[in-house]
């Protein structure tokens, strides 16, 4: 059997013991090593749609990982303050309107809009609309929503531990002290613990977290840095009793040098700000967090150290990262448990079995290069297009170079209002056309499919959108209500 060695018990280190136990588990004999005192990084609470295709694949109940996890569900991410002071709006998950082979709905309603009727964009999406009304269910008659998870990282780790471990992997307890290499090739041969033992390897995961002990320390792959178009290198997290029903969304709030996210799970709130020690202080940062804060805290303010970027190779010799160890980008768009995701399942895919895995790895590396400056251009576009003026921080941002491919998407949407998606691109059309309105970017022109319609047509098809959209959230139960019988925690655990 191929021996895997995975470094790490974060939720990448897990994540890759469950999925590869599940798939390839007949195939391989896999060992885990993680530290208890040195811990997890304790954050990463929001998740995006492709999780639960994830959890499908590894045969994972959706109930009993929300049950363990004391998860909600989340529709989208309100995005406050960001487009201009005072500005919100939400990125949901969901499609807006419907689309035509020609052209986008939000062409066919910049066109009845120029012709006065047509109300909001945001009355023709019904995750949207569920979302701000603080109503969920995971289908409603024909209606299937778009969902993902809020969930606590440090019990999501353990769930997949549980599930992992029936699955045949074996946890080792202890502090990798060495990594040793062989003496020529340098490829990894074994981990060596503090206590003695001796875990050796064909193929090492690195999920060591921001330390990166394989990859980083001892493979010397460089780091890819993006600060110059992503300057935030810090932040703070802070856990805070629930005041109210947990809503089904994120929620994302800009100040004037700084981002805070609020996460709501079943019994708590994760809290956390994100800034950059350019524009502001650690002491500035965790007052403006606490001052804005709904509840009691219920942990002591910890603050978090990264820096933004990529591993210029993720799988270099036999050695693969995933998660922190593999590059970072700031949490404003819930991406890196996905990363993670994604990584094992091309992992899995192009598992090296044979002697030349050189062109596997060629191939694992550029998927990799691809998928995240796809995310990245997406989180840079919140950043630069922006009306914001009243802060340093935001006058960087604003007038930032940006990276060529983001500055093609947003000319393009500008002049044409036209948008993408490819197999490269993580993010759908309506997430695109959601921040890239929500963010104040109004396009000049559009596609004039709409012209070939009559205005009475086309006012009455976007009326049934609408009308069908808030019937259907009208009888949608609350979030709470659909918590209490889907996946309630039950008390006292
Ligand atoms: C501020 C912040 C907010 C975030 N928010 C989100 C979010 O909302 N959504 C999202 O998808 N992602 C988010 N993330 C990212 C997310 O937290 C990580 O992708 C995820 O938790 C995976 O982390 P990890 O397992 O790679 O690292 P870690 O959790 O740090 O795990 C590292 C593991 O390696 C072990 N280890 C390290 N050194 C040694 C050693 N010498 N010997 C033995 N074991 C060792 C540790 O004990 C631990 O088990 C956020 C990240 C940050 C920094």
């Amino acid at each position: 059997m191929i021996k895997v060695v995975i470094a790490g018990g974060g939720t990448a280190g897990w994540l890759a013991a469950c999925g590869m136990s599940t798939r390839l588990g007949g195939l391989l004999d896999i060992t885990l090593v993680e530290s208890d005192a040195i811990g997890t990084i304790g954050v990463g609470e929001a998740t995006i749609p492709p999780m639960r295709n994830f959890h499908r694949i590894m045969n994972i109940d959706e109930q009993a990982f929300m049950r363990a996890t004391q998860a909600t569900f989340k529709l989208g991410i309100v995005f406050d303050n960001w487009g201009d002071a005072g500005d919100s709006y939400i990125h949901s998950f969901g499609e807006i309107g419907q689309r035509s082979w020609m052209a986008e709905f939000h062409e066919f309603w910049l066109e009845a809009r120029s012709q006065g009727f047509g109300g909001s964009l945001e009355d023709y999406c019904l995750e949207l609309k569920a979302a701000k009304a603080g109503k969920f269910a995971t289908v409603l008659g024909e209606a299937r929503l778009n969902f993902a998870f809020h969930l606590d990282a440090t019990r999501y780790a353990t769930f997949l531990r549980q599930l992992s471990e029936t699955a045949g992997v074996r946890r080792v307890e202890g502090k990798i002290s060495e990594v040793r290499q062989h003496p020529e090739t340098g490829d990894l041969q074994a981990l060596l613990l503090e206590n003695g033992e001796l875990i050796e390897g064909d193929l090492f995961i690195d999920c060591t977290g921001f330390r990166a002990l394989l990859i980083g320390d001892a493979l010397k792959v460089g780091y890819e840095d993006w600060s110059h178009w992503l300057a935030s290198d810090r932040a703070i997290a802070v856990q805070t009793e629930a005041t109210e029903p947990p809503p089904p969304y994120t929620r994302s709030i800009a100040h004037a040098s700084a981002w805070q996210w609020r996460i709501p799970l079943q019994s708590r709130v994760g809290n956390g700000i994100v800034y950059s020690s350019r524009f502001l202080s650690d002491d500035e940062a965790q007052h403006t967090l606490l001052s804005n804060l709904t509840g009691e805290t219920r942990t002591e303010p910890r603050l978090l150290k990264f820096g933004t970027g990529r591993r210029r190779q993720a799988w270099h010799k036999n050695c693969v990262a995933l998660g922190l160890s593999s590059g970072f980008l700031e949490p404003l768009e819930s991406t890196s448990i996905h990363l993670v995701m994604t990584g094992i399942f091309r992992l899995i895919r192009l598992f090296p079995f044979g002697e030349d895995k050189d062109s596997l790895v060629h191939r694992f590396n550029e998927e990799t290069r691809v998928e995240m400056e796809s995310v990245r251009d997406f989180i840079i576009l919140h950043y630069k297009q922006t009306k914001r003026t009243d802060s340093d921080f935001w006058n960087a941002y604003r007038t930032m170079d940006i990276p060529d491919s983001l500055a093609h998407r947003i000319d393009i949407f500008k002049n044409n209002a036209y948008v993408w998606s490819d197999d490269a691109t993580l993010f759908r059309i309506a997430s695109w056309v959601q921040v890239m309105m929500g963010q104040g970017l109004e396009p000049h022109e559009y596609h004039r499919a709409g012209k070939l319609m009559s205005t009475e047509a086309l006012r009455q098809s976007l009326r049934e959108i609408r009308n069908s959209i808030d019937k259907t959230v009208q009888q949608l139960p609350t979030h709470q209500e659909f918590i209490e019988r889907y996946c309630a925690v039950p008390s006292g655990s």
